[in-house]
């Protein structure tokens, strides 16, 4: 795959704007960096998250360089015009709600909202369409909200209001450092299913709280998904904020702060393997031959099953090494974009239509225990399939010409196909067709004649474009107690620093885990700072 059907914008920069241009311009040809000057830390990758731990680090006054395999930063977190120019799609992620509770935004310690960041809460938050013509949609009015769940049943809408209070009291207590309550444990225990079908009454309303809950790539039957039941009150209560402009917008900032502290960053340099002397980890070599030398150390959000390839086996030793062995994928991700000469609108069943930025669809709630089965034996089914839907330009007309607007289907379907993951070539184009019919299903206003063009991307396409989300796993792995908090990426090694002296590891294989919320970078550039003796806090009242 070329890098502009990768969706990797052209060299002019990824929104097009002078500014960005200035970031990614400086590729690993361009730019001047030689090989032969040493840096204080070489960061190999640019995902959202090694690109915290280098700005914190560049603001802490060390040199950096940032090395990234792809012709733009950013990872997960960039936008893109792969379909037509003017149309800037988000190439993975959208929504960053989850980055809203880390001081880097919550107290803004890097000064990114300077850098051009700016966030959007779309209003409606959700909508979702069902199969008898029935909706729900999310407002960020409460009251509106309720009376969309009381639509379905009173009973559901006082749960829907309760369920605010109970989340919001637990936020208090764990920001407290209190330890979860017993019924929360128990809750947080089960399954988002079992737990949905307790408190709810109506189908509707359950398909609802297990249509995103699924988002994170859990499917709602696992145990231990009972938080999901409470996704959904999580979205009443902080929205789904997007980036004005885009969600690479984040990355563009990041960078802005790491080149304003002196830091480089040069991009199509894929890091191949890792320099060793005398057993410390002294710099990274990348595909291109050229080398790096790090003085200090290397921090790397290189997928830790690749990372563990790039040095001598003996340097990891046998414990590390098995329990990457031990690594699952997650149920890998499709990522459909479209250029559209309309909105994706939804009739409503009392007249009228709706045209969400954000929207899901799961017909029924047992729809969603079949996706371990069908990931099992490889089989891409279809039908009633539960989805995640993006039109990013209603609530940010920035993203496209005026009166046009970007679409991104996104939803889990198997990686490893019973033909192998290359079948994926064959059949991209076939299933994204019926996709976009199931979805014109639900909306079929919404002809296909407002398709003006777009690029597709398979759980395969998606692993190409950024090896970290190896096999179709968008957050690098499955999320489940034996790769959570303490287990990620290997039990014993959670807190950032690896086997190999001189060598840190960030980003979604290390914990909390994917999505953008910026928490494995902070938490890395915490422990980096601490072994260079110094506090985060003491960098960030540095100004
Ligand atoms: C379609 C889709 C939709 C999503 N939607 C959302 C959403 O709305 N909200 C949300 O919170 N999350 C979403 N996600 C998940 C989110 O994008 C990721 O979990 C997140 O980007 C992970 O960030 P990261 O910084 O850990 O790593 P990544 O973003 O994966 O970045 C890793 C970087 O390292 C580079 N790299 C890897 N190997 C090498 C190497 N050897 N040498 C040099 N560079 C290398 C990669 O090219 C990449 O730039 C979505 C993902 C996808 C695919």
């Amino acid at each position: 795959m070329n890098e502009r059907a990768a969706g990797a914008p052209s060299r002019r920069g990824f929104l097009g704007t002078v500014a960005a241009a200035a970031l990614i311009t400086r590729t690993g040809i361009a730019a001047a960096a030689p090989a032969s000057e040493a840096y204080d830390f070489v960061i190999a990758g640019a995902g959202h998250n090694s690109l915290v731990t280098a700005a914190y680090l560049a603001k802490a006054g060390f040199s950096i360089l940032v090395l990234e395999g792809r012709p733009t930063i950013g990872g997960g977190c960039k936008t893109a015009e792969p379909c037509l120019p003017g149309f800037r799609e988000d190439m993975c992620s959208s929504v960053h709600g989850l980055l809203m509770s880390n001081p880097l935004i919550r107290k803004d310690e890097l000064g990114l909202l300077a850098q051009g960041l700016e966030y959007i809460y779309p209003d409606p938050v959700m909508h979702i369409p069902f199969p008898d013509g029935r909706s729900l949609t999310m407002w960020q009015d409460v009251e509106r909200t309720r009376a969309e769940y009381a639509k379905f049943s009173e009973r559901d809408a006082r749960t829907f209001v309760r369920m605010l209070d109970e989340l919001g009291e637990f936020r208090r207590a764990r920001a407290a450092g209190k330890p979860p309550s017993g019924l929360w444990r128990r809750r947080m225990a089960m399954s988002g299913y079992d737990l949905v079908h307790a408190l709810f009454e109506d189908d509707h309303v359950r398909a609802f709280h297990l249509a995103v809950g699924r988002f994170s790539s859990v499917p709602g039957g696992d145990p231990g998904t009972g938080m999901q039941a409470y996704t959904a009150i999580a979205h009443q209560l902080g929205g789904r904020p997007i980036p004005k402009g885009g969600s690479g917008m984040l990355s563009v900032a990041l960078g802005r702060v790491i080149e304003a502290h002196g830091g480089v960053i040069l991009t199509s340099k894929p890091v191949g393997r890792l320099v060793i002397e005398g057993g410390r980890c002294t710099g990274v070599e990348c595909l291109d031959g050229s080398r790096y030398r790090a003085k200090r150390a290397v921090v790397s959000t290189i997928h830790i099953r690749h990372l563990v390839k790039m040095a001598p086996a003996e340097l990891w030793g046998a414990d590390f090494l098995a329990g990457v062995d031990l690594w699952q994928p997650e149920h890998a991700m499709f990522a459909f974009h479209y250029a559209t000469s309309a909105p994706l609108a939804y009739p409503l069943a009392g007249g009228g239509e709706i045209a969400p930025a954000e929207s899901t669809i799961l017909p029924y709630p047992a729809r969603i225990l079949r996706h371990s089965y069908d990931d099992a034996v490889g089989e891409v089914v279809l039908k009633d399939m539960p989805l995640q839907i993006l039109c990013s330009s209603v609530a940010d007309p920035s993203r496209a010409p005026a009166g046009h607007h970007t679409l991104k289907i996104i939803g889990n379907l198997p990686y490893g196909l019973k033909e192998g993951p290359e079948h994926w070539d064959r059949i991209k184009k076939p299933v994204a067709d019926a996709i976009l019919d199931y979805v014109r299903g639900f909306a079929p206003g919404f002809s296909r004649e407002a398709i003006l063009a777009e690029f597709l991307m398979s759980p395969l396409d998606i692993e190409r474009m950024n090896p970290a989300m190896w096999r179709g796993s968008v957050h690098a792995g499955r999320y489940g107690p034996a790769q959570m908090d303490d287990m990620r990426p290997v039990p014993g090694w959670a807190d950032y620093r690896m086997p190999i002296p001189g060598l840190y590891q960030t980003g979604a294989c290390t914990a909390p885990g994917g999505s953008i919320t910026g928490k494995p970078g902070r938490n890395a550039a915490i422990a980096i700072l601490a072994d260079e003796g110094m506090r985060l806090d003491d960098v960030i009242r540095r100004g």
